[in-house]
């Protein structure tokens, strides 16, 4: 962006009260205003938007805003990220004031600097403001400060730092930083037009009307209270019935703790600070994040199962190319009194013996010659018609009449029927496939059922534009991580590899990866070797996606994420999901440069928890969808049923359940029609390897209290065939 354009300013006003009714907003009207008095004439009209105190509203919005096409290289107004993006609200202490526990996980670059002179110039005003809890920072290219919510502190904090944004917005814009320091801090302040050295410089209100303690405070609406409900997990009758682990305090009431690695045991996060999504939530934000599918020209071969065709396939040929007899038989002259030709409009009877002229098999070196009155031609199925035939009669409908003199074909056959009519038994040209006809449309995928390519084959196409297919790494971490190779006892904290081998069959049968690599195991010490195992697979392998298993839970041990965050400097997109088994799963992207060329792109990576059941209920949930989307298909997942569901199994209240069950094909209770049912593999704690063995579907337990009573209805997501219960 050019120093004379304007800067664009975005005003998100975090409120559930004035989400139900815009008309109760004074925050926009009195930032508006001060962006307009005291920006200096830098600032373009701000944009705004309401919307309720929800993370997930706050952080999509701020993303639209955020992270579009770079200004840079738009000429268009308008479109691209903002300069700055001010929330106003949900800053304070009650329960529904999130909005910096939305904003953090955005921040690319944190500014606690614009945090302090907020907090320094409102302190002028009123002790209270300490009882605001903002958060400033760079997401992109666009800076985000969180004001609180009245309008009267919002407007302070923003006059407090509002002169001095402008360069600041600029350099994350991307201007060149060397330039923009020429003159020093000196000429900085006099573009500003603020003087140095004390904090109330840069505060135009110095009224002390702290006695309205409001600066700090947020909007004093009614909130809503959500708790968490507490459920015990009794062990019993039916499934589903073990304890789950389950912490006993709230995560407000725990000190702030570091994902830094190098800060050690001690200073580690001791619950997650990363917000729990929606399964649906989750996959919308894995697709927003995943790279589009690219189109490539492959070979019509049997290789190309599994692809998806990126665009309408046309016949290439007609099928058939000739008119092609659809029996053995004898191809004649019919009447047909409809014909042009006077030969087919007055030809006799087919009744009575005819001498055989000639044979036509199906064979390519030549066409048989043409039918002339008063004679047949012996056919063979698929053969062509001899040009003047126009019907032909089986040879059911024939006896030989008298032998060549060699004696081995008939020389006069005798046709029994005369009730053969025009264009029986021929398939005319084009009667299968028309010539330019569409055979196989954009989107299909190309079954390993044969129907797809049979078809291409029929209809002469022999390139296909198709999607490319992902390459998919798959890793293990862990220090007690063996493999099944390893011929030794098992000693100590050692456990045999199961996640790898088990994810590498599951993808090589969803067979939508040009390769599905394996990448090993990554141990957790040297905690250098995640970040390392994770560029190899990226560069040395040529992965569009790592997957990785263990390391996502809330251990020491756990490094996933900081590896990501601090090592690969890539991004976190979500930490939590409100599932189960699979809560921790993680799924982040970090940069990538391209070759020498110095082109970035960005890479997948899916954390995926390490217990074997959480594994792979959360690659067939999260990864598959990401997998179908990259080939190039809607990425809708799994396919949905209806079962009944034999013996009661268990609803969790505050998740919903995945729960392993094997589902085939039964006849109803009363004797009746074919019904799917669904019967669980047993105990269905995360750790447990044997919940999968014979699954070929999960169970989707709803978020309630109560069990699904034998017999009764439930949704399964089939993960394979339907096979004997
Ligand atoms: P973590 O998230 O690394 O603490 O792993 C959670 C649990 O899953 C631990 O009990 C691990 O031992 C187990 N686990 C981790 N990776 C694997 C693996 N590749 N195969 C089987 N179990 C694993
Ligand atoms: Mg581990």
């Amino acid at each position: 962006m050019s120093s004379s354009a304007l800067l664009r300013p975005a005003v998100l006003i975090v409120s559930d009260t004035a989400a139900a009714d815009p008309s109760t907003d004074r925050a926009f009207p009195a930032l508006r205003q001060t962006f307009a008095q005291d920006g200096a004439g830098k600032w373009a009209e701000p944009v705004v938007e309401i919307v309720r105190d929800d993370i997930l509203e706050i952080q999509r919005v701020v993303r639209s805003w955020t992270d579009g096409e770079s200004s840079s290289s738009t000429t268009t107004p308008g479109t691209g990220p903002v300069n700055l993006v001010v929330t106003t609200g949900g800053t304070g202490f009650a329960r529904r004031d999130f909005t910096p526990e939305a904003i953090s996980p955005l921040i690319h670059r944190h500014a606690p600097g614009i945090v302090h002179g907020m907090l320094a110039a409102s302190f002028q005003v009123t002790p209270f403001a300490i009882m605001s809890r903002p958060v400033a920072g760079v997401r992109n290219k666009t800076i985000i400060v969180t004001l609180p919510g009245s309008p009267k502190g919002a407007k302070e904090n923003l006059e407090a730092i509002l002169k001095l944004l402008p360069h600041a917005c600029l350099q994350a814009a991307g201007e060149d930083s060397r330039s923009a320091h020429a003159g020093g801090v000196k000429k900085l302040e006099k573009d500003a037009g603020v003087s140095g050295s004390t904090a109330n410089t840069t505060t135009t209100t110095t009224t002390p009307a702290a006695t309205n303690a409001s600066s700090g405070h947020d909007h004093s609406h009614s909130h809503h209270h959500d708790h968490d409900h507490s459920h015990g997990h009794g062990h019993g009758h039916g499934h589903g019935g073990h304890a789950i682990p389950k912490a006993h305090t709230d995560p407000s009431n725990r000190p702030p703790q570091s994902n830094d690695m190098l800060l050690g045991t001690a200073a580690r996060a001791r619950s997650s600070p990363y917000p729990m999504l929606s399964v649906s939530d989750a996959v919308a934000t894995i697709f927003e994040n995943s790279p589009a599918p690219i189109v490539e020209v492959r070979d019509l071969s049997p290789d190309l199962t599994g692809y998806v065709v990126a665009e309408d396939i046309r016949a290439v040929e007609a099928v058939p190319a000739y008119s092609a007899s659809i029996v053995d038989g004898y191809a004649v002259m019919v009447r047909d009194a409809k014909a042009t030709s006077a030969a087919h409009r007055d030809a006799p009877s087919t009744k009575g013996v005819f001498p055989v002229a000639s044979v036509s098999h199906a064979q390519a070196s030549s066409m048989p010659p043409p039918l002339q009155p008063g004679q047949v031609a012996r056919i063979t199925t698929g053969a062509p018609v001899p040009a003047n035939a126009n019907a032909v009669v089986m040879v059911e409908d024939t006896v030989i009449a008298s032998l060549t003199d060699d004696k081995t074909e008939e020389a006069t056959v005798e046709i029994l029927t005369d009730a053969v009519t025009a264009g029986e038994n021929i398939r005319e040209p084009g009667s299968d496939i028309k010539l330019d006809e569409v055979v196989v449309t954009k989107g299909t995928r190309i079954s390993a059922l044969g129907g797809e390519i049979g078809v291409l084959a029929a209809a002469g196409v022999r390139k296909v534009p198709v999607y490319r297919k992902p390459v998919v790494g798959i890793m293990s971490t862990g220090d007690e991580v063996t493999d099944v190779a390893y011929e030794g006892t098992l000693t100590g904290g050692m456990i045999r590899d199961s996640n790898r081998p088990s994810l590498l069959t599951l993808l090589r049968g969803w067979d939508l990866c040009e390769r599905v690599v394996d990448l090993g195991v990554a141990r957790d010490t040297p905690h250098h070797e995640l970040e390392q195992k994770i560029r190899d697979g990226f560069r040395a392998h040529g992965v569009d996606i790592v997957v990785t298993t263990g390391g996502v839970s809330m251990g020491e041990l756990d490094l996933l994420k900081p590896t990501v965050e601090r090592s690969l400097g890539g991004q976190v997109h979500f930490g939590r999901v409100s599932m189960k088994p699979g809560k921790p799963t993680t799924f982040a992207s970090v940069p990538f440069k391209l070759g020498s060329s110095g082109e970035r792109d960005r890479r997948l990576v899916f954390g995926l928890p390490g217990n074997p059941a959480s594994a792979l209920v959360t690659a067939n949930l999260f990864l598959l969808p990401c997998v179908q989307r990259m080939a190039g298909l809607s990425g809708k997942g799994l396919e949905r049923v209806v079962v009944k569901v034999q013996g009661r199994v268990r609803c969790d209240a505050a998740r919903t359940e995945y729960h392993r069950v094997v589902v085939g094909v039964a006849e109803g209770r009363d004797g009746g029609s074919l019904t799917l049912v669904a019967k669980s593999t047993g105990m269905q704690r995360s750790s447990r390897v044997g919940s999968l063995a014979r699954a070929n579907a999960l169970l989707v337990l709803p978020q309630r209290e109560g069990w699904i009573e034998d017999g009764g209805d439930c949704e399964a997501l089939m993960m394979g065939m339907i096979h004997g219960i």
